[in-house]
């Protein structure tokens, strides 16, 4: 592979495909691929096509525009969308067939309207707030309900499904996910008494799709999991334990090497001192491009089979890691900031992971990955 890109990510879609088909398998029901955020950073377009082809049948994204960019590509599965203020152009939703989440009833209100004036039935899907007081509809659910009963009905509109969301379901056994898996069974049944039926009910996401079947219901939205991450290593594991391949290899060219002396201060605020004689080399990506700032030197990249931490404050564009004074590293390399040449070496002993990124910025891999800034390039494998 030959380019002149200075950083890239490299999205192996057959991890992506193979990723869906196991946790399929696993759980017996169809597949909705999240491909919120850019496909979690790894691309929208060419990551929802292959989840289709890797047998999802479901499409889910949070923006109305990202659902249009799919149509807008001639992506022809069904898409629900699940973060659309009022003020979004829901009749466009309508004419493109985006299935819209409704989480209250001055968003159903809305949406009814908008059926009016594009001439054709809405379909959503009611959201219920089954406990993480974030999304959808909470005391004012049973009057969400029969308002919709009324639209639909009335030909208005067709409620498609009805779902919720976990708060914790990367908490494996905890007492909260049998509760908010209580409160939905009785908001769906309290749907079933207005006498809404719905093709779906959904509640699982990539944790819940692991740790939960009795939540699957009759689709489980893959997030995470699909691009070979695990929703949280400490509780669950890593994406070996899973049996997941991480989808995302991430590198930049070492833009310099040079020697330096011992006691050298190293970037903006000398925060970091050089112990002995090295060698430092300058990465050519920076915190604009998704690495993040508070990067400890507990990550780094590999070059070759050496793992060359960070010394100094994260900049802009580029960083510096300490390669040794041995190393036989040049400018013009690969720097490996996330997995490997190799591509399939995914463990934190052998590489830097979006896991070990994560770790040493306190915070998870999904924040990692979707960071990961537009002027990186992508480049499509399998
Ligand atoms: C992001 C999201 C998911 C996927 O979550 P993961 O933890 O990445 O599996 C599922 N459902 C909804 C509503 C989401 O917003």
């Amino acid at each position: 592979m030959t380019t002149h890109n200075r950083a890239e990510a490299i999205i192996d879609l057959g991890a992506i495909k193979a990723n869906i088909k196991s946790l399929m398998a696993k759980s017996g029901k169809p597949a909705l691929a999240v491909v919120k955020a850019d496909a979690y950073g790894h691309g929208l377009v060419p990551v929802a096509r292959a989840a289709i082809d890797g047998g999802a049948t479901w499409l889910g994204v949070a923006l109305l525009e990202e659902a249009l960019t799919l149509r807008a590509n001639g992506v022809k599965a069904p898409i629900i969308a699940w973060l659309t203020p009022i003020s979004d152009d829901f009749v466009a939703a309508i004419a493109n067939e985006i299935d819209i989440a409704i989480p209250s009833r001055e968003h159903l209100q809305a949406v009814i309207a908008a059926s009016h004036d594009a001439k054709r039935v809405a379909r959503i899907h009611l959201e219920m707030d089954s406990g993480m007081s974030r999304g959808g509809a909470l005391l004012d659910w049973n009057e969400l309900l029969a308002d919709a009963a009324d639209a639909q009905a009335a030909g208005k509109i067709s409620v498609v499904g009805i779902w919720s969301h976990f708060a914790r379901a990367d908490e494996p056994g905890h007492p909260f996910n049998f509760e908010q898996r209580q409160r939905f069974l009785m908001g769906v049944e309290a749907a079933r008494e207005k006498g809404i039926t719905t093709e779906v009910i959904h509640l699982s996401n990539s944790a819940a799709t692991i740790n939960d079947p009795d939540s699957h219901f009759d689709v489980v939205r893959l997030g995470i999991a699909m691009y070979g991450l695990s929703p949280d290593v400490t509780t669950m594991g890593d994406s070996r334990k899973l049996s997941l391949k991480p989808a995302m290899t991430l590198r930049a060219r070492i833009h310099l090497v040079k020697e330096i002396p011992a006691g050298s201060q190293v970037g903006y605020g000398g925060t970091a001192i050089t112990k002995v004689d090295t060698k430092l080399a300058v990465i050519a990506m920076g915190y604009a491009d998704g690495v993040p700032r508070n990067a400890t030197s507990n990550v780094g990249v590999l070059i070759g089979n050496k793992m060359s931490p960070i010394i100094g404050r994260v900049s802009m564009d580029q960083f510096v890691v300490d390669l040794g004074k041995e190393s036989q590293a040049r400018a013009g390399d690969w720097a490996y900031l996330i997995g490997s040449e190799k591509g399939d070496s995914y463990t934190s002993d052998t590489c830097y992971t979006a896991d070990s990124w994560a770790a040493a910025c306190g915070t998870i891999n999904y924040e990692i990955v979707t960071r990961i800034g537009p002027r990186v390039a992508r480049l499509y494998i399998g």
